[in-house]
């Protein structure tokens, strides 16, 4: 992370958000673009968050290993912040938060030390910033690919704001309680839903885009073709 930008942090509070930098190719003029997932696409974050992670699908989700030791291996971009409760600026009714725009976490002391301890509320919180990483994660590994997806701009205080975080607080509780993931369905039926149809769908995003991008080269060709093939028959008469 840039020093400033933790500077910009701990002088305004709140106001940091505001100041963010266009330095991301997600970000809009005024606001962010987050993924927009449906319900499967939830399920498929929850179900593969845990899988990446290490936690299959009974281990209980540790998101502070997750923050601390997961994520920096797939991100060497991300950090996170343990902030002293007396230096914490973004206001009390505020426990932990994710900053996009230099894709950093920061939680209390307080709340790493309960969530540390096993606190529920606690490790809700800080797997809430977790899976908002999670989001930005996937964002990145689709365009790896140029596999289309959906975005949504979130403002400050927006509804699409509001709806992202909705999205997140139900991945969250996904993650945390694995059961509802896998409710009433039987071992063929998990692994149609979450591993051979995501599959299908990707490999098909892939050969989708090596189409596309082999009907543009050969049209290209072809009309280069077109252009320089009078000159040729000129120069041969
Ligand atoms: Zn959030």
């Amino acid at each position: 992370m840039e020093e400033n930008l933790y500077d910009m942090y701990l002088a305004g509070g709140k106001d940091f958000a505001q100041t963010k930098t266009n330095d991301s190719n997600n970000n809009d003029q005024n606001g962010i673009r987050m993924i927009s997932l449906t319900q499967d696409g939830m399920y498929l974050t929850a179900f593969w968050s845990r899988c990446i992670c290490g936690f299959g699908i009974e281990n209980r989700f540790d998101p502070i290993y997750v923050m601390e030791n997961i994520i920096p291996q797939f991100d060497p971009d991300y950090n996170y912040k343990i902030v002293d409760i007396v230096e914490w600026t973004f206001g009390s009714s505020v426990h932990a938060c994710y900053i996009p725009e230099c894709n950093l976490i920061f939680v209390r002391s307080d709340v790493y030390n309960r969530a540390t301890a096993g606190n529920l509320i606690d490790v809700i919180t800080i797997t809430h910033e977790v899976v908002h990483v999670m989001q930005i994660l996937i964002m990145r590994f689709l365009s790896c690919f140029s596999i289309q997806y959906n975005t949504v701009l979130c403002k400050n205080n927006s509804i699409q704001m509001q709806i992202n975080e909705n999205q997140t607080d139900e991945i969250t509780s996904l993650i945390l309680e694995p059961e509802k993931l896998f409710s009433g369905m039987n071992a063929e039926e998990i692994t149609q839903k979450y591993i051979i149809n995501p599959l299908i769908q990707f490999l098909c995003g892939i050969l989708k885009n090596a189409l596309s991008e082999l009907k543009k080269t050969v049209g290209e060709s072809l009309e280069n073709e077109l252009v320089t093939i009078p000159e040729e028959v000129i120069c041969i008469v």
